[in-house]
């Protein structure tokens, strides 16, 4: 019989162990699909975050990190320079990247570190409870703001993508959402690009993938899906921010 769909090769078979309807397994598997189809599994870094994914590091056969809270992107920038040859992944959330290591991801983008930042944007406190996190939308309810996010109190949700695309260090930034099969579709091609970019040595690269937590949020695995379409995409539009590899490719023809 013909295979037409089986599971990466690096990963273990170990379940992970996100609730029904989390976006992160989605993530997890397109980053393993994509290392797959590369053939980097011997070159391939991922370094975890403290969040609902830092328990999954069983899941693939590649080398990977635990990083302290908010710290993936100063250990991304070690890994990477000692190892330039090595595909860095720097995976992060919105509570680790965003609120604990707001100074690590900016200070990285500002110095062009050269490694890859998956970042998963729930706008959600998800493995502590539900707490309001820097990207939480305004009037969302959150455990710590149970009539929901208001200004006076704490300020705007944070554009990742529009942020650090604003830093020359940042080469490509991009947010795609993995809510439908469409969606996970592009969220693949902007991961893959992503990777390509790092190994040819440019500079960071950042994808932002808009991702479903039903627990935190209170709502069925269906209603997740819909809700990052009618709630979160105004907020934070999809698609490239900056991709600054056309300029190169005009340039790699132009000396042809
Ligand atoms: S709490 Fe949210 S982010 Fe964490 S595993 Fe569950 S659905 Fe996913």
């Amino acid at each position: 019989m013909k295979v037409v769909y089986e599971a990466p090769k690096i990963n273990t078979g170990v379940p992970t162990t996100y609730c029904g309807g989390c976006g992160h397994g989605i993530i997890n598997r397109l980053i393993a699909e994509v290392i797959d189809e590369m053939e980097l599994k011997e070159k391939a870094v991922l370094l975890w975050p403290i969040g609902c994914s830092c328990v999954n590091v069983n899941t693939m056969d590649i080398d990977q990190l635990c990083c302290l809270h908010g710290r993936g992107p100063a250990s991304g920038t070690g890994m990477k320079r000692a190892n330039p040859d090595n595909l860095v992944i720097v995976y992060q959330g919105d509570g680790d990247m965003v609120s604990e290591g707001m100074a690590e991801i900016m200070h990285a983008a500002i110095r062009g570190e050269k490694f890859t930042v998956i970042f998963v944007n729930n706008a959600i406190y998800g493995m502590t409870g539900a707490q309001m996190a820097p990207t939480t939308l305004l009037g969302q309810n959150a455990s710590t703001a149970p009539g929901g996010r208001q200004v006076i109190n704490s300020g705007y949700p944070v554009k990742m993508a529009e942020l650090l695309a604003e830093l020359p260090g940042t080469v490509y930034s991009e947010r795609v959402t993995v809510n439908t099969p469409a969606n996970i579709i592009k969220a693949k091609k902007a991961i893959k690009k992503a990777f390509e970019l790092q190994m040819k040595g440019e500079g960071m690269t950042f994808v932002e993938v808009l991702s479903m937590c039903p627990t935190g949020w209170s709502m069925s695995p269906v209603k997740a899906c819909e809700w990052v379409d009618t709630n979160m995409t105004e907020i934070f539009p999809l698609g490239v921010v900056k991709d600054e590899t056309e300029g190169l490719k005009q340039q790699e023809e132009a000396a042809k």
